[in-house]
């Protein structure tokens, strides 16, 4: 598998792979294009403080899986989420990894606009979210609002999908502008987004209100 660097804080190790299968429009992460350094699971894993939660992100971490398999199962499944885009999540994946939490990012329910913000269709994304469902793993959905691209009527069809499933929970994610592709989302229209999104679901955030990246993280860079 191919990483960048260790993000470390108090409690939490985030790994961050390199690579992805998406071309995002507004990626904001520069592990998504490119770079990283060739390691094996167990060395990655030696990297790793033992009594930290982990989170495994990139970029893509699904893109190794076998590789992706062999860390979960170095670094002990019940410490570990996975935040992934979903689209390589399939049943026999998901099979092998059952223990860890997995936090999946649903870019748009509507084919036309997957497809032409990511480069890919979302049928696989949106079967991985009905796996996970049905599969009783510990996961939330997430999509990024991006202003002018992913806005309420797009929030709405997500979370009116995701109803049909179950009641899954749901995190709203406020865009971090990085190339002039879209602006910052102002707090009312996040605001409004999770209150539609609360109209289908009885458990829906936003990063508005919890930040996920603590302050006073050491950056271990490979
Ligand atoms: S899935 Fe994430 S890392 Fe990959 S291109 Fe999209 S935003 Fe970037």
């Amino acid at each position: 598998m191919r990483v960048s660097y260790l993000a470390v804080s108090d409690k939490k190790c985030t790994v961050q792979m390199a690579g992805c299968n998406f071309r995002c429009r507004g990626c904001f992460s520069k592990q998504g294009k490119s770079g990283g350094v060739e390691m094996t699971a167990k060395e990655l894993a030696g990297h790793v403080p033992e009594y930290m939660e982990v989170m495994l992100a990139g970029g893509e971490p699904t893109l190794d899986s076998e590789g992706l398999i062999l860390l979960v199962e170095e670094l002990g499944r019940n410490r570990v989420t996975l935040s992934t885009n979903g689209y390589l999540l399939d049943e026999e994946l998901l099979e092998r990894l059952r223990g860890i939490r997995v936090h999946i990012d649903l870019k748009a329910h509507d084919s036309w606009l997957h497809n032409w913000y990511t480069g890919m269709d979302n049928a696989p994304v949106l079967e991985a979210v009905r796996l996970l469902y049905e599969k009783g793993f510990g996961f939330e959905v997430s999509s990024v609002y991006i202003p002018g691209v992913v806005e309420m009527p797009e929030i709405e069809n997500i979370a009116s999908f995701l109803s049909g499933i179950g009641d899954i929970k749901y995190k709203i994610m406020r865009y971090v502008p990085v190339n002039d592709f879209s602006r910052r989302p102002q707090v009312w229209e996040i605001e409004n987004a999770v209150r539609k999104a609360r109209e289908y679901l009885g458990n829906v955030s936003s990063s508005i209100e919890n930040r996920s990246h603590p302050e006073g993280r050491e950056i271990i860079r490979f």
